[in-house]
């Protein structure tokens, strides 16, 4: 799926009371539009940038992302809504698939929650849209002639930030049907056209520069060296990762095996102690190879009766989740399955869709194979499956 970011700078930021416009104004060395954009040139999933700014900024845009591979900016219109209608309009011919809709000003937004909300619309067909948003936890009082009148229930309250990510289609009618009205923000623009929206957790550290504090909070993060700055993505550059994960199981009573957990009709069983997924194994292992993180045995022991049986989707959940919190970005597995029986290929299919589901990959990223080993050895004796797979992510390097 092709993946495009339209970048909302054409804004006037009034409240900073500055001669620039805020999107423009340096902090730690750098205009706060270039920390922005590079989050996106530099993120591996998206594949074209789209600027929308304001003509009078022209010069000032030049200056802040010279050097960056960016397609040729549009201008904004007397709106944040008409503005981002202008960058889609742009965007109309392309074949764009998703489109991620952020602000300028919020520079700060997270790798990882690109690639979650690009995860969940990858996931999740039935969703037109995701919002990055932060649950409230805040008390809400709701305030008349000076006195609190009200405690507004705050459960189910999240506030919305941007990125807020769309299928394209979805969202251009959404836009061209809500000409002349007036939206805050494009969650507002899909739910008016009666879009379904999700929500992807997002961290308070992404946020909206539009006040002197909160300018003067993202130059204290971007200080040199301090902790905050080594934590902001400002530093960050992806570089790629593989992974390579080994492992077999001996045949066993039974008449089934689970092969990526896909059952599949077999003369034995396999032994282990959960349910003996060698391929399932040999991806987890793989992709805690691609993160550094050990091996499937430092992180479920074969000693812990818990595991027991247990379905192996569970280990590569916890390395998915691992990556996640290395802000990894999985790029591609290939499984290879060694055995004389079962026959492979008819359950083929189905184990490389769970594949893809269970680690949110397309299915152009996601191989299985199978070879048996010409009679040759353990394989060739029918006395076992084994399974090799190698597992390339993009991590974050400071
Ligand atoms: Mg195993």
């Amino acid at each position: 799926m092709s993946s495009y970011a339209v970048i909302l700078a054409a804004g006037r930021g009034s409240r900073l009371g500055q001669p620039q416009p805020k999107q423009y104004l340096s902090v730690g060395g750098m205009p706060i539009l270039r920390r922005t954009v590079e989050v996106f040139t530099r993120h591996p999933e998206i594949d074209h940038v789209q600027l929308v700014i304001h003509p009078d900024d022209a010069a000032d845009y030049r200056q802040a992302v010279a050097g960056l591979s960016l397609r040729a900016a549009v201008f904004g219109g007397d709106s944040r809504q008409e503005s981002v209608f202008n960058g889609l309009m742009n965007l109309n011919a392309e074949a764009a698939d998703l489109v991620m809709i952020h602000d300028a000003a919020r520079p700060f937004v997270s790798p990882a929650t690109i690639s979650a909300a690009l995860a969940a619309l990858r996931d999740q067909p039935a969703l037109d849209g995701v919002v990055a948003a932060i649950p409230l936890t805040d008390t809400l009082k709701r305030v008349e002639d000076g006195l609190i009148s009200e405690t507004v229930p705050r459960a189910d309250l999240w506030r919305a930030q941007t990125p807020q990510l769309f299928r394209f289609g979805a969202i251009v009618a959404a836009h061209r049907a809500a000409v002349g009205a007036q939206f805050t923000d494009d969650a507002a623009v899909a739910e008016a056209a009666g879009l379904k929206i999700g929500i992807v957790p997002d961290s308070a550290a992404n946020f909206k520069i539009t006040t002197m504090d909160e300018l003067e909070r993202a130059r204290q993060i971007c200080v040199p060296g301090s902790a905050a700055s080594i934590a902001s993505t400002m530093a960050v550059t992806f570089a790629p990762r593989t992974g390579l994960g080994f492992d077999v199981h001996r045949f066993g009573p039974g008449d089934a095996v689970t092969l990526c957990g896909v059952s599949v009709p077999c003369a034995y069983g396999l032994i282990g102690h959960s349910d003996a997924d060698v391929a399932l194994h040999a991806v987890t292992d793989a992709l805690l190879g691609a993160l550094g993180a050990g091996d499937i045995g430092d992180h479920f022991p074969p000693s812990d009766p818990q595991w027991r049986g247990a379905a192996s989707d569970i280990f590569l959940r916890h390395a998915v989740a691992l990556a996640t919190q290395q802000e990894a970005v999985l790029q591609h597995v290939d499984l290879t399955l060694i055995c004389e029986i079962p026959k492979i290929a008819p359950h083929r299919q189905a184990m490389r869709d769970n594949l893809a589901r269970l680690l949110a990959l397309p299915h152009h990223a996601v191989s299985v194979k199978a070879t048996t080993t010409e009679g040759l050895g353990f394989t060739g004796r029918k006395e076992g499956i084994a399974a090799q797979a190698i597992v390339t992510v993009q991590r974050p390097i400071a």
